[in-house]
């Protein structure tokens, strides 16, 4: 046995470097080797991948880099690809009412035909109208970037019945009593209620104990 024998041979048991090499596979893409064209086949797909960056609108939107949890059936259809399933995004964002902090999770149903090329359905839709096979691949990204962005509220809220902020003084109403109230002082009448020694800024905000509603829960 020859020296370099033993050499390539050590070589070849020592820790494998293919995945260093190339870089880490984009979690997006779905490489549909495996599944194959016989119409019927079936994929399950679950699998975790990172929000990219502006999936959002104005007030809430997914944090870039976030984990974006896919479960997705991937079905062998005769002019493609019938992705179905859903997805799991976490959104962050702030109250359209009252400006409060809002983290939630949005759960969300896809189904959406991939097309192969040269497919009648490909051949017979416009460049816009339907999601393409690239090669043996299928990009998720823009099929849940439009999922997720269609579903975000362009007016959200931290609760349905969210009262929002005071007109007068800016605080957020559900964090006051609810009797919260500004007196409003009409100006002719503001130096008579100094005479009296009553300031209006100070009013009462309400008598503890005599809470007429019982509305909170
Ligand atoms: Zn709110
Ligand atoms: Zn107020």
């Amino acid at each position: 046995m020859s020296a370099s024998s033993l050499s390539s041979g050590a070589e070849s048991s020592g820790p494998r470097t293919t995945d260093a090499r190339r870089p880490a596979a984009n979690p997006w893409r779905v490489d549909l080797r495996e599944l194959g064209r016989r119409a019927g086949s079936l994929h399950e797909l679950d699998r975790t991948a990172p929000a990219p960056e502006n999936w959002r609108v104005e007030l809430i939107g997914v944090p870039a880099g976030a984990d974006v949890h896919l479960r997705l059936r991937l079905e062998s259809v005769m002019e493609g690809v019938l992705v179905s399933g859903d997805l799991d995004v976490p959104v962050t964002g702030s109250c359209a009412r009252c400006l409060e902090p809002i983290e939630d999770t949005l759960s969300l149903d896809v189904q959406e035909l991939y097309a192969y090329e040269g497919s009648t359905t490909e051949a017979t839709s416009e460049e816009d109208e339907v999601r393409r096979i690239e090669g043996d691949h299928l990009d998720l990204e823009p099929l849940a970037r439009d999922t997720v962005v269609l579903a975000l509220p362009l007016a959200p809220v931290c609760s349905e019945d969210c009262a929002g902020l005071c007109v007068d003084c800016g605080q957020r109403l559900d964090d006051l009593p609810a009797d919260h109230a500004h007196e409003i002082v009409d100006a002719r009448w503001a130096g008579l209620a100094a005479k009296l020694g009553t300031d209006p800024s100070t009013s009462s905000p309400g008598a503890p104990g005599e809470s007429p509603t019982t509305e909170e829960n």
